[in-house]
Order: structure tokens, then sequence, then C-alpha cells
């Protein structure tokens, strides 16, 4: 039998002894043994944190999120032999398509998010600068830098792949090295992933280690700078929460465990509308895909007390079309738990519901499984109850039988919609499905301080969803109270949760060099030319143009309005823009200012600035009367250069003044500038 590898300090090693035997979900035939007994586990933590974050310190956030790119491409051409391999672990091809595709298109989300959504640097700026000065001297600013520690992930067994990449991308964009732990049952697929991606070279050297088995005394050598991102049962995040080093040097610590997610049925969708047909099949798939093996499903059906005994029977009929057994037959819609002990432990925990709530469909063992011996696989018959008190009640709402498992909760009114949803004690996430918006609104106030993420349900969206139970790189994975209280993903906020906020003060110039974004109030450096006639390369930033003055006319004004069609009555009417309490009469066209403004700065000749491709924060803060006059500040405020492109980004920081320096416009321009190569190439 083959021994799992741990990959510590860039080497594979065997942990020593025979270690404890892994089985097929499906066959229980031994597929490997897992031990990681014997590894320095205070030499990986000093390895990720001297050589992993020293080499992905050392790139940009652009160059991390080509590196997810080009590691999510890889994994794609790599993935037949993950899905043969995840069939083991129980999951059938579409449950293996949301832990492996899933997974990759994880790493692709992130990759666009550095790239996109952060600089090509290494600062990533939090808001706008805070002027705490009269004068203008003495700024703050808000900066975010990777923490100089490791990323510890402990993960749960039901998502090998996903679980890990959900993970690892925020850490790898942020810079941060990561040392993963993947549960033990379905550390052979997580194991067989991490072999192929050291096998790709994509990741500096340091940047990933792997653990499987035990942690050893991994957690006496943490310190501030590192991170624990746990994700399984309340009971172990409790447990290592509360561990001595964690608590003394307040290691930075994330969970996401258990959660009784609720999915709650409008009044409104009674038996014959397209929700009531569309929750149907909403609970009946978050039931059985993983064969119920995910922290999202729907563990209570919260439903109108009218209609509850047409739900039961709808759903056992939908119930009963499922069919249960070999994950690798086409026929089959449910796989097998992920192991017999985990058979065991769904049992366990629905014997413990029953004492509540009646078993309405399934909870028998003598069910038909396809192509597989039921003896041998952690086989499970989909199994809902039927609680009728359940305000009353209590197990319904707090034991996780982490299967194939879900209970009906009639409600009267949608207080006690509410309430029953409340009684989960915090939810990865909830559901909603209506076609009245008012009823949609009122449960989703009523309860989304309880959950993380809330999915709104109705014929108008059905089809595109992405479903109740499906985490999505761009919004926030965690939930509160019984959930854990952690956040992961959730786009940039994810990549954020590896850094540090520092609140940076000091002088204008002082903070444009460190943040790496001109700071008005900072130098106003003279170009030498027009900054038109400047390449990518050869702008600095503070480079400033200042233009002449523009007297506004009232032709200009009647002109523009005519032109446009924008005959807006603060232009036009002497008399009525008296009486708007912002104006003393006719002003010009905020557009007309920002034209004319355009008009004073830009250099017409060709030359390296490619496009302009918008305008961020316009303000207009003084109104501009005809007969007044104005005059144009552009100030180069930052460069972000576009990979090998031939071009980068130049954001202007612009500030149109009156005859008598009052501010009348704020704005940021935004261009393309040529770089030199590209410039050189098109004389
Ligand atoms: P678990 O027993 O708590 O295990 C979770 C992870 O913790 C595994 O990697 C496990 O490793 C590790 N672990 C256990 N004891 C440890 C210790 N003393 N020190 C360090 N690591 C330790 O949970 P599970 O049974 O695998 O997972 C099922 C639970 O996870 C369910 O309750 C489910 O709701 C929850 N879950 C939550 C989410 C979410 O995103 N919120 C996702 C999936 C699952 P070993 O396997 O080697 O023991």
């Amino acid at each position: 039998m083959i021994k799992l590898g741990n990959l510590a300090q860039d080497r594979w090693i065997e942990g020593e002894g025979s270690g404890k035997a892994l089985s097929s979900a499906v066959t229980g035939e031994p597929i490997a043994s897992i031990t990681s007994d014997g590894l320095n586990f205070r030499g990986m933590l000093e390895h990720a944190r001297n050589v992993g974050g020293a080499n992905l310190r050392k790139m940009t956030f652009h160059e991390r999120g080509d590196m997810l790119k080009a590691l999510a491409q890889y994994l794609m051409e790599q993935k037949k032999a993950f899905y043969a391999l995840s069939t083991e672990t129980g999951a059938t091809r579409a449950d293996s398509w949301i832990d492996i595709d899933g997974g990759i298109s994880t790493l692709f989300v992130f990759s666009s998010k550095a790239r996109r959504e952060m600089p090509n640097d290494h600062v990533y700026l939090d808001g706008p600068p805070e002027q705490l000065s009269r004068n203008g001297t003495f700024v703050g600013q808000h900066i975010y830098t990777p923490k100089l520690g490791a990323a510890v992930h402990i993960n749960a067994f039901n998502f090998p792949v996903w679980g890990m990449l959900e993970k690892l991308a925020p850490t790898l964009a942020a810079g941060v090295p990561a040392i993963v732990k993947p549960a033990s049952s379905t550390a052979y697929l997580t194991e067989r992933v991490v072999r192929r991606i050291i096998e790709s070279g994509i990741l500096p050297p340091g940047s990933l280690q792997l653990i499987c088995g035990g942690v050893g005394d991994l957690f006496e050598h943490l310190n501030c700078q590192d991170t624990i991102a746990f994700t399984g049962s309340k009971t172990t995040a409790e447990k290592l929460q509360q561990h001595p080093r964690v608590v003394s040097e307040s290691v930075a610590f994330t969970a996401e465990t258990d959660s009784l997610n609720a999915s709650i049925l409008g009044p409104d969708a009674v038996p014959g509308t397209p929700e009531f047909d569309l929750y149907i099949k909403e609970v009946v798939r978050e039931m059985t895909s993983k064969a119920g093996q995910k922290c999202t499903a729907i563990r209570r059906i919260i439903a109108p007390a009218p209609i509850a005994a047409e739900l039961v029977d709808a759903l056992s009929t939908a119930l009963g079309k499922v069919r249960v057994g070999n994950p690798a037959n086409e026929e089959v819609g449910m796989g097998a738990l992920a192991s017999l002990g985990q058979r065991e432990e769904v049992r366990a925990r629905i014997g413990d519901l029953a004492t509540e709530a009646d078993i309405v469909y399934g909870g028998r063992e003598d069910f038909e499984v396809v192509d597989a011996d039921p003896r041998k696989g952690a086989f499970f018959m989909p199994t809902l109850l039927h609680c009728q008190k359940p305000t009353g009640s209590t197990a319904v709402h707090s034991v996780e039988a982490f299967g194939p498992v879900s209970t009906v909760l009639p409600y009267d009114t949608l207080d006690e919609a509410i309430e029953l949803a409340r009684m989960g004690e915090g939810s990865l996430a909830g559901s909603i499905v209506t076609n009245d918006n008012g009823v949609a609104t009122e449960l989703l106030l009523g309860t989304a301080a309880y959950h993380g993420r809330m999915l709104v349900i109705n014929r108008h969206c059905a089809d595109e969803s992405t479903g109740h139970g499906s985490p999505l790189p761009h919004l926030v994975h965690g939930g509160p109270g019984r959930a854990g209280g952690g956040e992961e993903m959730g786009g940039v906020r994810g990549i954020k949760h590896y850094m540090q906020r520092t609140a940076i003060q000091g002088s204008p110039d002082t903070l444009s060099a460190i943040g790496r974004r001109w700071v008005r109030g900072g130098e106003e450096k003279d170009p030498g030319a027009h900054p038109f006639r400047k390449t990518f390369e050869k702008l600095e930033l503070g480079d400033t143009f200042r233009s002449g003055l523009r007297e506004v006319s009232l032709d200009d004004i009647n002109h523009f309005a005519e032109f446009t069609g924008d005959t807006f009555y603060a232009h036009m009417d002497e008399e009525a823009a008296a009486k708007n309490p912002f104006f003393e009469g006719r002003v010009a066209h905020g557009y007309l200012i920002v034209s004319f403004a355009a008009g004073l700065f830009v250099d017409p000749d060709f030359g390296p600035v490619l496009a302009n491709y918008g305008i961020d924060d316009l303000r207009f803060i003084t109104p501009l009367n005809y007969g007044d006059s104005m005059r144009v500040r552009l100030t180069c405020k930052q460069k972000t250069l576009r990979g090998d492109t031939g071009y980068g980004e130049v954001r202007w920081d612009t500030e149109i003044t009156n005859q008598d320096d009052e501010i009348v416009a704020q704005y940021d321009v935004l261009t393309m500038v040529a770089t030199d190569a590209h410039w050189a190439s098109v004389q």
C-alpha cells in the first residue's frame, strides 16, 4: 500500500511508522496509508517564513495573479486523473466537478481579481488619503502589506481539492506561503494535486508545504505573523482556537464550521407555482449532491404550515428518483459518504434528530444500491424528517447530520419563519424562495445578520442561479456564530485576510513614495515637456501640467445645451435656476466644464498617450457661472504596468479651479500610455 507523501521544506518525505490506512468510500478497499510522524514542524514554519514568504513578496500582485492563472491552466490539463481518484471518495462526476473544476476556477477568479483590482506593486492602498491637518502637510493612509508568517490551512474531508485551492488562491495572491493539512480520510486526492502543483514548477520554493496526518507540535511554534484558516467541526475549531500559543501570540484564526443552513419557502410559493417546483429541485439537489456532505447544504426546510404535507410528498417523490450507488456509474445520482465511519456518524445524528422529528422518507438500510456492494461502501439513503413543533425543539436547530439529511420545519407567520432561521444560531448560507419581493425583503432583513451569504430565488433568476450551496470566489464564504465567525474568499476581501492593515501618517511626499500613489499636497514636478509627450517609463509620479485660464460665456452654455440637448433649467432659465438652493442663476453644465478641461489639458499631437478609458470619483464642488473662468491642474498620480502588453494605465489627479482659486471639480482621469518599446515600434 502506498504511503502518502508530506511536502516539507521543498522535499517529499514519508512519515515514520506504518500510518493509518485509508480506504475507498465505494469499495472499502485500502487506498493508501497516512502519517506525518517525525516531520520537523518548526522547520516547516521557518522555511515558509524565510524562503516561501521572501520569494512571494518579491513578486507584485499582478505577478502573483499571473502565477495563479498559470497554475489553474496547468491543473486543468491534469484534471482527468484527479476525477478518477475523486470517485474513490464517493463523489459522482457532478460532485467532482464542484470539487475539482470549482477549485481550479477559484484560482482563475483570484488571478483576475489580483490583476484587475490590485496594483502591479507590493502595497495595497486601503481607501483614499485622510487629511489630518489644516495646511495639508500631514496626512494619513491605510495600507495592506503581506504578513511575514505562514498560513496554516486545516481542511475538512468533503472537498479535498476545492477546500485546498479556495484557501490557497487568496493566500498566494497576498504573497503569503501556505502549509496545507487536508483531512486524513480524503488526503490522497489532495496529495495527488499537490504533487502535480509542485511538478509544474510554477510556484516559487517554500510557498507550499503539505502535512498528511497530524500537525505534531506545529502550533507550539506559531507567532503573530502566522494565520490559521480552519474548516471542520465546531468542536475541533474551539479546541484549536484555545491553544495556548494561539491565544498568547494572538494568531489570526479563521474558522468555517458546522452550519444548520435554512431555506425558507415564501407563503406565495404554493403548489402549482414555479417557485414551489424550484424549491423541490433546490432542496433535493442540496440534500444529494456530495451525498449531503456540504457545509452549505440545506439542513432545515422552513415552509408554510398549510402546505407542509404537500411539500413532504413532493420531496419524497423527488428523492425516490435519486439512484444511490457506485459514483462511476452514470445512472447514479448520489454516491457514497466519505467513509464507513462517517456513515455511522450520520446514523447517530439522525437518532438525535428523531427525538424531535419523524422520519418521513428514507432512514432505512434496505434500499437499492446500484452497481456496488452496500456492505463495503459507505452508501446511505437520503433521509427527510418532519418536525411538528419546531419553535419548541432544539436538536433540529443544532444537530448537523453531515449527509443527505434534512428536516421540514413548518411556520405560520413570517415572524415565525424568521425566528426559526435564527434558531440555527449562525449559518454559512441561507435561501429564500419567493416571487414576492416584499416577503423577500422582510425575511432577508430579519435573518441576514445570522448569515454569511443569502440567496433569493424566483422564476426570474432560477435558470442562471448558482444555487443555495455554492460558495463563489467573488462572494464571502463564512458565517457568524455556529458557522465559526470566519470569512473566506469574497474577492479582494479574502486576499486581505492574509495581510496586515497599517495606518501610516506623514507628509504627502512620504506617503506618495510608500504607497506609490501621488497624494495631493505632494511635490508637483515639472515634467520638462507636456506630460502627454512622455512614455509610461518616463512619466514620474507628481509630473504636473497646469493650464491657463479660460472664460466660460453664456454663448458657450447655450451652444453646449443645443448641441447636446441638455437644456436642464439650471443652465437655461435664470429665474428658475436662482430658486434652486445651490445656484444664484444660470450655471455651466458640469459636463461642459469637464469637456473644456480636456480641451485645456490635452496635447493633441500623435504621442504615447493611447486612450482615455474613463474618469473616477468625479465631484462638482463650486458652480461655475457664465463670465467665470476655469483652469486645470493635471498630475500623474499612479502608474500600473499591464504585463508585457506594451502599455500601462496612468491615473491623473485632476483639479479644476476658478479665477478665485476655488475648487470647481476634482476627479481622476484614466489613460493608457505606451511603453518605451511600443512607442519606439510605432514611430
Ligand atoms: P474535523 O474532525 O473537525 O476535522 C477538520 C480538520 O481538522 C481535519 O483536517 C482534521 O484532520 C483536523 N483536525 C482534527 N483535530 C485536529 C487537531 N487536534 N489538530 C489539528 N488538526 C485537527 O471535521 P470533519 O469531520 O473533517 O469535517 C466535517 C465538519 O466540517 C462538518 O461539521 C462540516 O459542517 C464542517 N465543514 C465546514 C465547512 C465550511 O466551509 N464551513 C466546509 C466543510 C466542512 P484529520 O482528518 O487528520 O483528523
